[in-house]
């Protein structure tokens, strides 16, 4: 198979190939609701000390760098709607300093979207109309996403060395999933609750309680996410991601369904809620530091 060059460039950038090290990947969600998520790892091996990260937007042209914020997380909220806006575009840069003081840049990473500006216009109508729908029907909510990590620095604490897989599904440092610390920590969803539904299915065909959210908030989103409902607490797995309205390919509007975990669920040990009210976590930098 023939790519073009400008085929293979958008490949390499999403999928992280070029970074140097030690990042084995940045990667950036535009949230159609608003703003940019940019998450990343380093590499297993890198083995470095973590101070903090910066992280800047670049914009394309002119290669000039808008700092967004600092964090100690592997996650940052650009809040500013730089995409579905007529604002020029551009990519993200993470620059690692760690503890003993040395700096480690990554490559500018981007998400294009070739959309004209009739395709903006339209973009905007749809997502005004959407929220208007979640506000007046009575049924606007939030949700906390966690999505789930597949990459990075491994679990020290159960990953078997021979085999790379965690020996302990109830691992506390990476929730089973390998990967140190599991999970990013949670981001704000809102949308249109759609309803709760119990059907049966499972190893012993129990009962299970599944629901649905309609948002225009989730490009970050995929299986085996975990959601939180904030006002029960109760936890879901993502099993559904159906894009509901597309422009040129892209989705603006998502449908979500989750199915309930167990409460033996090794998530449940994790207090999200307090991280949550610990605004450290869902803190969204909107450039004044
Ligand atoms: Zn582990």
């Amino acid at each position: 198979m023939t790519t073009t060059t400008a085929e293979n460039e958008i490949v390499e950038l999403k999928s992280g190939i070029r970074q140097p090290w030690p990042f084995d990947y940045v990667r950036i969600d535009r949230r159609t609701g608003g703003g940019s998520i940019i998450y990343w790892e380093l590499l297993n091996n890198a083995k470095l000390s973590v101070n903090y990260f910066d992280v800047y937007f670049v914009e394309r042209g002119t290669g000039e760098l808008d700092y967004i914020g600092p964090t100690a997380d592997f996650l940052l909220i650009d809040n500013q709607q730089r995409s579905f806006s007529l604002l020029k575009e551009g990519g993200y840069v993470v620059k690692l300093m760690t503890s003993d003081g040395k700096e480690y840049w990554s490559n500018i990473s981007s998400t294009p979207v070739t959309w004209n500006e009739r395709d903006y216009i339209y973009a905007g109508e749809i997502i005004r109309r959407e929220r208007q729908l979640y506000e007046y029907s009575g049924r606007g909510t939030t949700i906390y996403l966690l999505h789930r990590k597949w990459g990075g620095a491994v679990c020290e604490n159960c990953v078997d060395l021979s085999s790379g897989e965690s020996t302990n599904p109830l691992c506390k440092n990476c929730y089973g999933t390998k990967y140190d610390g599991g999970y990013y920590r949670p981001v704000e969803v809102k949308g249109g609750l759609l309803g709760f539904e119990k059907k049966l299915g499972g190893d012993a065909d129990q009962e299970l309680e599944t629901f649905s959210i309609r948002t225009v908030d989730a490009p970050f989103v995929s299986h085996y996410d975990i959601i939180v409902l904030p006002e029960t607490d109760k936890r879901f797995e993502v099993v559904g991601i159906n894009p509901l309205v597309s422009i040129k390919g892209h989705p603006i509007v998502y449908g979500l369904q989750g199915q309930i975990l167990k409460e033996s669920h090794v998530i449940y040990t994790q207090d999200i809620l307090e991280e949550i009210e610990l605004e450290e976590y869902i803190v969204i930098y909107d450039g004044n530091v």
